[in-house]
């Protein structure tokens, strides 16, 4: 995977010839080292800001304001960074001021854990100050320098630590651990949509189960939006479930734990679910998106593990993806002995899903082949409320087979047996 360094390699000629110092640096480093697919390659260096625009004429100035500029060049964009410390840290957040400094080994020290400490000339050198690499080897994210100071610098980290010991499955060193669990309350001073980015990247990493154990350890869990309500609900998740088994995505997995407490607390009513996702939602600033979908993978989850046997009618209006992703994770933690579907009254068997999902002549009323535009330019009704009803009546006439799904057999079969009311 050197192929995304050897294209971003004339990037650092041009600094250098200009007389400037730079360096491939942080998380695509740490990836290329780990033998991981490359995200984004990241640049540092010594050049000013205006100075890096005035070498890239292609560029955009997104967090100029921390000596970043982005740069356009051979179909990829780069994020160029200015060597910088963060000085001046008030509130346990990430300050709006940075300082350029004049040299790399300043730079690295201001990063957040070894593993992304890591520099990289453009002959493919490593620069290590920190010994990330011997951290790298051995699975561990240790703090830069003294871990308190650098939590109390910016709060975020810890939640990086967790997230980073789910998606790498590394362990976090004894000292920083104890760091994140004497600081955790700091996290409280940061801004909810970068512990939604992190959080979203635990739940989804190849070892989310040591993430969250870290996650819930630590205490960091007190300390954000909600989730103290939660922490029997994801400990028995914890409990129940093969680790093995990535979750197919952060939405699948927050509906894992609102249908696991769910079950725990007993109770009946979907709508309280439904009301506390909402809830959760907008303490973390989720998208409405996130907030339906999590909703919906929940439905799926209750309705799966309530009734035994479906009629084809309960697989319409779900999204196939999801009825899948579910029947898949359900079908392998069965597999695995785990506990958590082990009532489940039915096997779990995913082709069988799609076989039912192929046998539905549409999924949801979107797929209808005429829609409200259509009614009005083909039948135009008198009376606006029966668009409604029309589309209604078509979509349970081709749930029953008694027409195709097409545009003409639909208003030929409105047309002839619509009685309106
Ligand atoms: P990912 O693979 O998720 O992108 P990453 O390590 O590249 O992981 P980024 O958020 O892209 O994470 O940050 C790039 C680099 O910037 C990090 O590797 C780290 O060196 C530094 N960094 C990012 N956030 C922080 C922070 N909060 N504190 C200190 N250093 C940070
Ligand atoms: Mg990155």
């Amino acid at each position: 995977n050197a192929r995304e360094f050897e294209q971003a390699a004339p990037i650092l000629a041009i600094l250098h010839d200009a007389g400037y110092e730079a360096y491939f640096v942080g998380g695509a480093v740490r990836d290329y080292l780990l033998d991981l697919p490359i995200h984004d390659v990241d640049i540092a260096t010594s050049a000013y800001p205006a100075e890096v625009q005035a070498l890239f004429p292609r560029h955009f100035d997104v967090g100029i304001e921390h000596g970043t500029i982005m740069v356009w060049f051979e179909g990829e964009t780069y994020e160029i960074t200015t060597f910088r410390t963060e000085s001046t840290y008030q509130d346990f957040r990430r300050p709006d001021k940075v300082t350029f400094v004049q040299n790399l080994e300043e730079d690295l020290l201001r990063r957040d854990f070894t593993i992304n400490a890591l520099a990289m000339t453009d002959q493919m050198t490593i620069v290590d100050y920190f010994d990330g690499k011997t951290d790298l080897k051995e699975e561990i994210i240790r703090a830069v320098g003294v871990p308190h100071d650098r939590f109390h610098e910016d709060g975020l980290r810890m939640m990086r630590g967790v997230r980073f010991a789910s998606q790498l499955d590394f362990d976090i060193e004894d000292k920083t651990l104890l760091a994140i669990e004497e600081n955790a309350a700091i996290l409280e001073h940061i801004a909810v949509e970068r512990i939604t980015v992190e959080m979203n990247k635990l739940w989804i990493g190849k070892n989310w189960q040591k993430g969250l154990a870290y996650f819930l350890k630590s205490g960091l869990y007190l300390h954000v939006p909600v989730l103290s309500d939660y922490a029997t609900s994801l400990q028995l998740l914890l409990d129940e479930t093969e680790g093995e088994q990535a979750l197919a995505n952060a939405e699948f997995a927050w509906s894992l734990m609102f249908w696991r407490h769910f079950v725990q607390s007993g109770a009946s009513d979907l709508q309280d679910s439904h009301k506390a996702i909402r809830q959760l939602g907008k303490a973390w600033k989720m998208s409405n998106q996130a907030v339906d979908d999590i909703t919906a993978y929940f439905d799926i989850w209750h309705l799966r593990t309530s009734k035994a046997s479906w009629d084809l009618a309960d697989y319409y209006g779900k999204d196939p993806e999801k009825l899948l992703a579910v029947e898949g994770y359900m079908q392998d933690q069965v597999a695995s002995g785990k506990s958590l579907f082990a009532d489940l009254a039915s096997s779990a068997d995913p082709m069988k899903v799609q076989t039912e999902i192929d046998r539905l002549p549409i999924h949801s009323l979107k797929e209808l082949a005429v829609n409200g535009r259509v009614i009005i330019a083909q039948i135009n009704p008198d009376n606006k409320r029966e668009i409604g009803l029309m589309l209604s009546f078509l979509e349970a006439a081709v749930l029953d087979l008694k027409v195709v799904n097409e545009e003409a057999a639909l208003l030929t079969y409105l047309r002839e047996h619509y009685q309106a009311n």
